[in-house]
């Protein structure tokens, strides 16, 4: 039997586990989905290993860490430095990012976007900026604190703390901090953001499965908005096909997967 896990911290509210064994059992595929709450992102690839993994998935905050010990990285993933999707093969730790198709996927319902405010600057900030630059979206990046900006300035990106932040006009603003995850918290201060949104045309935060702050406060305006559930069945579609060798159609898995967003 197959094994595979969730790396994360914290990792409890995962949905990675049930979208993979919801698949695995409707498809009759030797496998098992696992979560792994890892405290020390440096002890990834030991655990990975003495776990007897054949894949797994990386979540907040161990994205960069796992980036640092792939044997190999393919990809997107080697130019946003951060990995979410782990394969052995032969063997080796071969590295993906799934997080940037899976968010181009989702916001594909907003329409046309010319230009995109992200808020936080970890790992998905990165795979996202990555993946909007290459769709022709200007993304700006918009930190509490200055020392993940230097990857986005490396890459010729708009990036900023909220101290020199100037307030300008967004088509889309996208959460990707994890404030409102374990915590009731806003991922920039109350007025700021009321600002941001008079002004934009839509608003997503990738966090799934619980209703944050930061959706709270969409939820007064009559903007469109959604939360990060589309974007993480995109990703667990594509990190099934790394895993199972492209052994099953995008098509016969996304709607099961999608049928246990409701267990
Ligand atoms: P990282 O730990 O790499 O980055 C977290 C970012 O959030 C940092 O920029 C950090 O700022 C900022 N931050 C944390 N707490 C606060 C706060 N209270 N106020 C303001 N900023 C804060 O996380 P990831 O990028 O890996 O993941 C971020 C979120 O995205 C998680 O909630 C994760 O669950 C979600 N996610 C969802 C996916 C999906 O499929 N829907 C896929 C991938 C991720 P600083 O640099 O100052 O510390």
């Amino acid at each position: 039997m197959k094994i595979f896990t969730i790396f994360g911290n914290p990792v409890s509210h995962s949905r990675s586990p049930l979208m993979h064994n919801t698949v695995f059992k409707a498809l009759g595929i030797s496998a098992c989905y696992t979560r792994t709450q890892l405290d020390e992102g440096s002890e990834l690839r030991n655990v990975f290993f003495a776990k007897g993994l054949s894949g797994a998935n990386v979540t907040v905050p161990h994205k960069e860490a796992a980036y640092a010990q792939c044997d190999e990285v393919r990809g997107i993933a080697k130019t946003i430095q951060a990995v979410n999707t782990l394969v052995l093969e032969n063997e080796r730790l071969i590295g993906y990012n799934t997080d940037a198709d899976g968010f181009m996927s989702a916001i594909q319902s907003f329409g046309p976007v010319r230009n995109a405010l992200i808020l936080g600057a970890g790992g998905t900030a990165r795979a996202l900026s990555i993946a909007l630059r290459q769709g022709e979206i200007t993304p700006t990046i918009l930190n509490r604190s200055s020392g993940r900006l230097e990857y986005f300035l490396s890459e010729g990106l708009n990036a900023c703390t909220w101290d020199d932040f100037t307030v300008d006009t967004y088509d889309l603003i996208i959460n990707t901090t994890s404030a409102g995850l374990s915590d009731e918290e806003l991922p920039i201060p109350r007025t700021l953001l009321m600002e941001l949104l008079s002004r934009t045309k839509g608003a997503i935060d990738v966090i799934y499965g619980k209703e944050t702050p930061f959706l709270r406060e969409i939820k007064i305006t009559d903007l469109p908005y959604k939360d990060g559930s589309d974007m993480l069945l995109a990703q667990g579609v594509l990190a099934n096909h790394l895993f199972l060798h492209c052994q099953y159609d995008t098509e016969v898995i996304k709607p099961i997967m999608r049928e246990s967003f409701h267990y």
